[in-house]
């Protein structure tokens, strides 16, 4: 058996780093399965990185199988919303934003240009019509935490040398609490996790949820695939109260403040109310913009 030499092990792993790269810069060409064989395979590449000690191939291997999940959430958020899983949906977004927000500064080690800013205004957009407004967060008091990376306490008076956030051999350093004490749970507009979203009254142990997700599915139903070019912007317009005659005071409030109906806008003279403008871009065949309107 001859010795196979670390190099052109390096050489080989880097070539089909830089392929799965390829596939998922370019995700809008691909099928799911396709884009998630490519992300099974940078992750299986980072292991090699770190077997043969190449720091470089690990750290980029993790930058193109973060930007990979953000791309499969994408795609499955596409499917979950079009099947009517809308908080799924709303779920899988929020990874995808997670995973694109920790490659900043990262972004150049991947050996081939991918387009981070771009998938995440993407996801941005599609987050803009649902309706959730208020979010569950809570408070705690962590007693113990400990570096990811070499186990060490992490305290203000302690320093293992590790750089909270820093990349380490194709993995990122976190501090992972081991022992902490909830203090408190509160209703916010801007939490740290935007996937904990109040669903509404429990009724016999089901979970109704009331909100519209009137203009979520009309977005999705016309984006042509999940990377589907399109443009939301979102304005303000004012209605008169007969326009909401039908509206009982218990539901949601048509301002979206989170409120009910009853305890906000009712009485108002002019009520608020968010505009969303979709456009949506069909790249072919025959390309045509449509141009549609929402409440
Ligand atoms: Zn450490
Ligand atoms: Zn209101």
């Amino acid at each position: 058996m001859s010795p196979i030499s670390w190099k052109s092990v390096e050489h080989a792993v880097s070539t089909k780093l830089a392929y799965s790269a390829r596939v998922l810069a370019e995700p809008w060409r691909y099928d799911l399965d396709k884009l998630e064989s490519a992300v099974a395979a940078a992750e299986e590449l980072r292991s090699s990185g770190r077997k043969i000690g190449s720091e470089q191939l690990a750290n980029a291997s993790w930058v193109v199988h973060r930007f990979g999940e953000a791309v499969v959430a994408v795609g499955r958020a596409y499917t979950h919303v079009r099947a009517g899983k809308h908080r799924e949906g709303w779920i899988a977004l929020v990874d995808g934003e997670d995973a694109l927000n920790a490659l900043h500064g990262f972004e150049s080690l991947s050996p081939v240009a991918l387009p981070v800013d771009w998938l995440l205004q993407h996801v941005l957009q599609m987050q803009k019509p649902f309706p959730y407004q208020l979010f569950a967060s809570s408070g705690l008091k962590i007693r113990k935490q400990v570096c990811s990376i070499c186990g060490s306490p992490v305290s203000p008076f302690t320093d293992c040398g590790h750089e909270l956030g820093g990349l380490y051999m194709g993995e990122r350093c976190g501090a992972v609490v081991l022992d902490a004490e909830l203090m408190e749970a509160s209703l916010v507009r801007h939490p740290a996790d935007k996937r904990c979203v109040m669903l509404g009254s429990s009724e016999g142990g089901i979970v109704r949820d009331h909100h519209n997700y009137r203009a979520v599915d009309h977005l999705f139903a016309n984006l042509v695939g999940p990377f589907a070019r399109f443009q939301v912007t979102v304005s303000t317009r004012h209605y008169p109260p007969t326009k909401f005659q039908s509206l009982s005071a218990d539901r949601l409030c048509p301002c979206r403040s989170g409120e009910t109906y009853g305890r906000c806008c009712k009485g108002k003279k002019r009520i608020p109310v968010e505009h969303l403008d979709m456009v949506f871009e069909i790249p072919a065949p025959g390309a045509r913009v449509i141009k549609d309107e929402l409440l």
